[in-house]
């Protein structure tokens, strides 16, 4: 039987640890060493704990801390959202839907209104499946993570944030904080397209976002990123068909090419949701459809 249809079972007695500080979450991970684990929502780890893939002593609740928990806009900096900020806040603010709709339109198309209610944005990129919704439109937006740990701060790249599936660059005992978004300029369109076999609460088979950046005068392709979910151990870039596209004034030939490499380019596999044959003729389908979604809003 697949990972994903294990047998869930009760849980044995946890104890839960409930910080008001970052500072605070990093020294109790440091005191329970490698036996202690934080959680947002819950909507990952639990399911994972009672399938006894994971056994944590402690359980650090990040809900109480206020600096976890934000969306802001900065002119300069962009947009910054705290790393425990619920999948609902994301899509029902105001700040979001004005400066980067395409994370709106990524996160409203996740699980059910009960699940984004408490799973966190911080938790679905730490968690690192392929399939992971929040993955491909942060980076085809150059978004950028906060990580903290008791020695030091450091940013990365979402795109240089994922290692294999269920593993990222975090050391032990390191948290993300919060999600950077650059401020978005004219000419710059998107779109993210998500196929799945039901219409909710579905992991995608393949998802597809796509950043356009636009001449508007001469209406050539002045940048592109096309970014793939769950067709390769982790969420990546089809550089090739984004090399195809780049300089050049979009024609439907040039897209279907590109479309075509970016398929050539994905490393699906087969499992329990699509064949790898499947989602490699997908991909080519939803990059072709999420080029053109971005053109239209041009
Ligand atoms: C029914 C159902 C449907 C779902 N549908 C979708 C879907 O359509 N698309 C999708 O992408 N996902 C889906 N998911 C998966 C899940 O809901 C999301 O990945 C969610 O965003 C996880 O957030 P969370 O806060 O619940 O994470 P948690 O379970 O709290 O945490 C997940 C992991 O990240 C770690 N972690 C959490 N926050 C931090 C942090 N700040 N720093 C360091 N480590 C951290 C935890 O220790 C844990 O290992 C679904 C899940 C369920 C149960």
């Amino acid at each position: 039987m697949g990972k994903t249809l294990g047998r869930l079972r009760r849980l044995p007695e946890i104890e839960c640890l409930g910080p008001k500080t970052i500072g605070e979450t990093l020294s109790l991970l440091k005191k329970h060493d490698g036996k202690a684990r934080v959680f947002a929502g819950g909507t990952d780890l639990l399911p994972k704990m009672k399938r006894r893939e994971l056994a944590p002593q402690y359980l650090i609740d990040l809900n109480g801390i206020t600096g976890l928990k934000f969306i802001k806009y900065e002119k300069e900096k962009g947009l910054r959202i705290g790393a425990a900020t619920t999948l609902n806040e994301i899509s029902e603010s105001s700040i979001v839907k004005k400066r980067c709709p395409i994370l709106v339109e990524a996160v409203s198309q996740m699980a059910s209104t009960q699940i984004r209610n408490i799973a966190s944005i911080g938790g679905n990129l730490c968690n690192a499946v392929p399939s992971a919704d929040s993955a491909p439109p942060l980076m085809a937006l150059g978004a950028k993570l906060k990580l903290v740990s008791p020695k030091k701060v450091r940013t990365i790249l979402v795109e240089d944030f994922f290692k294999s599936p269920d593993k990222t660059v975090l050391s032990p005992g390191e948290l993300v904080t919060e999600v950077l978004i650059p401020p978005a300029r004219s000419g710059e369109f998107w779109a993210y397209l998500k196929h799945t076999l039901r219409s909710e609460m579905d992991l995608a088979i393949v998802g597809v976002a796509a950043y356009l950046a636009i001449d508007s005068k001469r209406h050539i392709c002045k940048d592109i990123k096309i970014v793939l979910g769950a067709v390769a151990p982790v969420p990546m870039r089809a550089r090739k068909a984004e090399a195809v596209l780049r300089g050049e004034t979009l024609s439907d030939e040039l897209i279907e090419n590109a479309a075509q490499i970016a398929s050539e380019e994905s490393k699906p596999i087969d499992d329990i949701r699509s064949t790898a044959k499947y989602r490699r003729e997908m991909v080519k389908v939803f990059t072709r459809r999420a080029i053109r979604q971005s053109l239209e809003r041009v």
